[in-house]
């Protein structure tokens, strides 16, 4: 197996509490995972060297919460809602109908189009979700072709209720056939939590289905407005609660004194017109923050994670380091791949080679230089994609 020394980085964040930030640094990738960390004047020889020349280095971001499998455009959409109309969750039939038509190979080209994308800014893990189908038939092939290219795949037959269900018709689908055929395919179930899409009770059926099925549990909450969200997912041991816009004292206090994270999707609050979620208190509290994308057609249609921790920076009131923190470690803790073989969001030997190039000296660059793409290069799972 080939070697590689990536030396002459500035400085390194690690995510790792006991090698923490490091300058002058060097790594060592080998096959897919990081072999050596430490300061570069003692690196060790290697067949290949790659000298980053001051820049900096950090892990690539995890991206702990996409909706990649879809057809179709809602730019009118998006336009209207600038002109004044409120957002709901009903455009994502929009999207269920023009996904249902969709050949394979568009939906499977489309995935691919916005994973590139999405790691030539540096994104090295990612996680996207179902629930453009909404029938068992295109729930299964959404999470078939997922599984083909991404990480992480979250089962979200429970996205919304298709047209022609009664809702508690529908949730009896997702919680039998439906996810019985789309389990081998998907690690996680999610369901979403919202006035328009279900409620606490059909929400506490999904989870409890999905738990028995062996799947992993999140939970889309409290985005449109105070909701039993939150509370449902620190309830059912959910590894995460997904938008946390609207927040009361008692569901922050939940969330800290839970292993369940709160992922923040502020370009989807941008898009929405909705206000930002109030990640210092969270972080206050000491719950565990995660930043994603919410890459989707309707409502945040951005591959941008260096967008996400700009906006946390500069609107949400967390430092660089939170932020840079929760794209990365956050993200892994989200989808529980921060530790063990092959973690995620963290430099450390064993970890996977996902390594992250700034041009930039320090992270500190992400939001003081907004809007500029500083990605200079990219390893992911120890393959050089850019
Ligand atoms: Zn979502």
């Amino acid at each position: 197996m080939t070697a590689t020394l990536v030396t002459g980085i500035g400085e390194l964040t690690t995510n790792d509490p006991e090698l923490g930030r490091l300058t002058d640094a060097a790594l060592v990738l080998e096959g897919t995972r990081v072999v050596w960390v430490g300061p570069g004047a003692r690196a060790p020889d290697t067949d290949e060297r790659v000298d980053v020349e001051g820049r900096t280095v950090l892990p690539g971001w995890v991206d702990s919460h996409t909706h990649l499998v879809f057809a179709g455009d809602r730019s009118s959409e998006f336009a209207a809602r600038l002109a004044g109309q409120p957002y709901d969750a009903g455009g994502i039939a929009v999207t269920v109908g023009a996904t249902r038509s969709a050949p394979d190979h568009v939906l499977a080209a489309t995935l691919r189009r916005l994973v590139r994308e999405a790691v030539n800014q540096g994104t090295t893990c990612l996680e996207t979700k179902t629930g453009y189908g909404l029938t068992v038939a295109d729930e299964t092939r959404s999470a078939r072709l997922a599984s083909e290219i991404v990480d992480e795949v979250t089962f979200l037959g429970a996205h919304v209720v298709p047209s022609g269900w009664s809702a508690d018709d529908y949730v009896r689908l997702v919680c039998g056939e439906m996810l019985g055929a789309v389990a081998p395919y998907a690690r996680w179930a999610d369901v979403f939590c919202e006035r328009g899409a279900f409620d606490a009770e059909q929400c506490r059926e999904v989870l409890t289905a999905a738990d028995r099925a062996g799947l992993g549990l999140r939970v889309h909450g409290n985005q449109l407005g105070p909701g039993p969200g939150v509370l449902l997912a620190v309830e059912h041991g959910a590894a995460s609660v997904d938008h946390c816009t609207y927040l009361t004292d008692s569901d922050v206090d939940a969330l800290a004194n839970s292993d369940t994270v709160a992922t923040l999707l502020p370009a989807c609050d941008l898009s929405t017109r909705q206000p930002l979620p109030d990640a210092r208190a969270l972080l206050d509290a000491g719950a565990t923050v995660a930043l994603a994308s919410n890459c989707n057609p309707g409502s945040s249609y951005t591959t941008s994670m260096a967008f996400c921790v700009t906006t946390a920076v500069l609107q949400m009131g967390m430092t660089v380091d939170e932020a840079v923190r929760a794209a990365t470690w956050g993200g892994a803790r989200a989808l529980r791949r921060e530790s063990g073989e092959d973690a995620v969001g963290v430099l450390r030997p064993g970890a996977r080679a996902d390594v992250h190039v700034l041009d930039a000296p320090s992270v500190a660059h992400l939001a003081y230089r907004p809007g500029v793409p500083l990605t200079h290069a990219v390893w992911r799972a120890g393959r050089r994609v850019r």
